[in-house]
Formats: structure tokens, C-alpha cells, sequence
């Protein structure tokens, strides 16, 4: 019968790993026209590493100023930046009255010295004139896949870090199961075009790039319009995408926020998991009918 069928698919999916909070979630999962997935810790590993740093004046005083800026903040950036000052034993400046972020662009906080901001390239655009040369040194680097921020005081551009983040070894298959089943992918993202480009196409998806939050939820509200979607990501600041998605599916990791704050969440980080749920869900409805 239906109930029995539902409560057996669900029961498969939590021995795979795929845990999934009802009914209804497991039955859109079979209709679903496209996947967004989140970048970072979803196609990503979401535990970058700074590669390259350009600094202007003093390198390991930037690097100092920017780790005091992201004492604040989650951002996995900003979690980076703080691991690489710690790795050259530097002595992290102290920040007054706590940093303000505003997401998809940049954090910023008072030191002694000034107000330093850490934020995308398009923002310290933004803000200022930028130098011919740093400006070609950025696209290079993003260019090559690597995320830049830059790091300023006041109007004055102390320069740029570089960091990359590895994709999950599964998620070229994982994409690639999902097209199996007639699904398309795109990843969305706050990353610059040409980082995202760059990581995209290794992959083999489709991306949209320089969302900033609201871009990114009109993103998944014009899919949407056009057939079910579900949205991937990592269930910690992607609760509004995953909120506005059909159906939101967590990079859960094991924890119990990403199934607070998805319908469904993925234990074990697998990008193939995605294709496993549809499956799943295909499955359990054949049954039904
Ligand atoms: P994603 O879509 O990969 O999750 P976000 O929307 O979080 O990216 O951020 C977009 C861009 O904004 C980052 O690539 C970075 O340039 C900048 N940014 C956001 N938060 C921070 C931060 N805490 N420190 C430095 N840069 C940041
Ligand atoms: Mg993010």
C-alpha cells in the first residue's frame, strides 16, 4: 500500500545515509527537473587554503589585519585566512567593537590602525580605484580557480589573498548520475565569474556566479517556475535557498543543523547522494503506482 511503500523508501534512504524528514520530500525528489548546488562545501570540500598572497606594503602585517577582521566571522574565507596567520606565527591585531559581514561581499572591522575590510574584488571595485597590475593579478588568479579577497584600509588596498577550495572527489560523478537521469545542473554562487567558470567546468556544470543572497533565491524562484528544483547546500547559511527550493537537501555531515534546517540531508557529503535520492524516490513511487 502507499503508506508502507513510502515508509519503506524512507527507511532504505536513512540505511544509505540519505535522510529524508517525510513523505512529500521523498516524492518531489522523483520529479525534480533541476539540482542548484551551493559551491562551497557542497561541490567544494569547503576548507580552503590560502595559495598566493600579494601584498602591497607589508604581506605579513595584511595577512594580520585581514585574520583580526574574520575573528568574526564562520565564513569559511575567513576560517582560512585566521589558519594561515596562525601557520606563520603571526600576531593577530585586536579588533574593536566586533566585525560587521555583509554576505555575498565582505567583512569588515576597526583595528588600531584603521577600518580594514576583507571582502570580493567586485566590492573593492566598488570602493575604489584599483591598480592596473593588481587588477590583471586577480583575474589571473581566478583564472585560475582560486577565490580572491582583498584587503584594504580605509580607501588604501593593502592587497590580495588567494585561496582554493578542492572539489569533492565524488561530485563529477555525482553530476554526471543526475544528467543520467535527465536532470539539470547548475551551481550558484557568490564566487566571482571567472573562479566559478573555472571550477564549473571541471566539474561539468553550468554556472551562475556574483549572486549575492537575494540574486541567488531569484535564481532558484525563476527554475522553480519551470518545474520542481531542488537546492544542495550546506544547511548552515544556505537556509533561505534551501528554504525556497522544492525541496532543500543538506550537506549534513552528521549534524543535526543540517536536518533542522533542510528536508532532507545528506550524511555522508556525497555529491552522488543526490542522484540516489531521485532514484529512490522514482522507485518508491513506481511502487505506489
Ligand atoms: P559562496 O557562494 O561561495 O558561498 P559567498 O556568497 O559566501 O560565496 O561569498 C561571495 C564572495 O564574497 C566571496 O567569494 C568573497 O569574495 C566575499 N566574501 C564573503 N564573505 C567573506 C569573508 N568573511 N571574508 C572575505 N571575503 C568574503
Ligand atoms: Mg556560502
Amino acid at each position: 500500500s502507499t503508506p508502507a511503500a513510502i515508509a519503506s523508501g524512507l527507511a532504505r534512504g536513512t540505511r544509505n545515509g540519505l535522510l529524508i524528514k517525510g513523505g512529500a520530500a521523498l516524492e518531489t525528489l522523483g520529479k525534480i527537473q533541476t539540482a542548484a548546488f551551493d559551491k562551497t562545501g557542497t561541490l567544494t570540500v569547503g576548507n580552503p587554503q590560502v595559495t598566493d598572497v600579494v601584498g602591497l606594503e607589508d604581506a605579513n602585517e595584511m595577512i594580520a589585519k585581514a585574520a583580526a577582521v574574520e575573528q568574526g566571522s564562520s565564513h569559511p574565507l575567513g576560517l582560512a585566512i585566521i589558519a594561515e596567520a596562525e601557520r606563520l606565527g603571526l600576531e593577530i591585531p585586536r579588533a574593536f567593537g566586533g566585525s560587521i559581514a555583509t554576505p555575498g561581499k565582505g567583512v569588515m572591522s576597526r583595528l588600531k590602525s584603521g577600518f580594514v575590510t576583507v571582502g570580493s574584488p567586485i566590492q573593492a571595485r566598488e570602493q575604489g580605484e584599483m591598480p592596473e597590475d593588481l587588477s590583471a593579478r586577480i583575474l589571473a588568479l581566478e583564472n585560475e580557480g582560486k577565490t580572491v579577497v582583498v584587503v584594504s584600509e580605509g580607501k588604501r588596498i593593502l592587497g590580495v589573498i588567494a585561496l582554493r577550495d578542492e572539489p569533492r572527489a565524488d561530485a563529477v560523478e555525482g553530476l554526471k548520475k543526475l544528467h543520467g537521469l535527465g536532470i539539470k545542473t547548475v551551481m550558484l554562487t557568490g564566487d566571482n565569474a571567472r573562479t566559478a567558470t573555472a571550477i564549473a567546468s571541471k566539474l561539468g556544470i553550468e554556472a551562475k556566479a556574483e549572486l549575492l543572497p537575494d540574486a541567488k533565491l531569484a535564481a532558484i524562484s525563476a527554475y522553480k517556475a519551470e518545474g520542481p528544483i531542488a537546492m544542495i547546500g550546506d544547511g548552515i547559511n544556505d537556509a533561505p535557498a534551501l528554504a525556497t527550493a522544492s525541496v532543500g537537501i543538506a550537506m549534513g555531515g552528521g549534524t543535526d543543523v543540517a536536518l533542522e534546517t533542510a528536508e532532507v540531508a545528506l550524511l555522508k557529503n556525497r555529491v552522488t547522494g543526490v542522484a540516489e535520492l531521485v532514484s529512490l524516490s522514482r522507485a518508491t513511487l513506481s511502487n505506489i503506482w
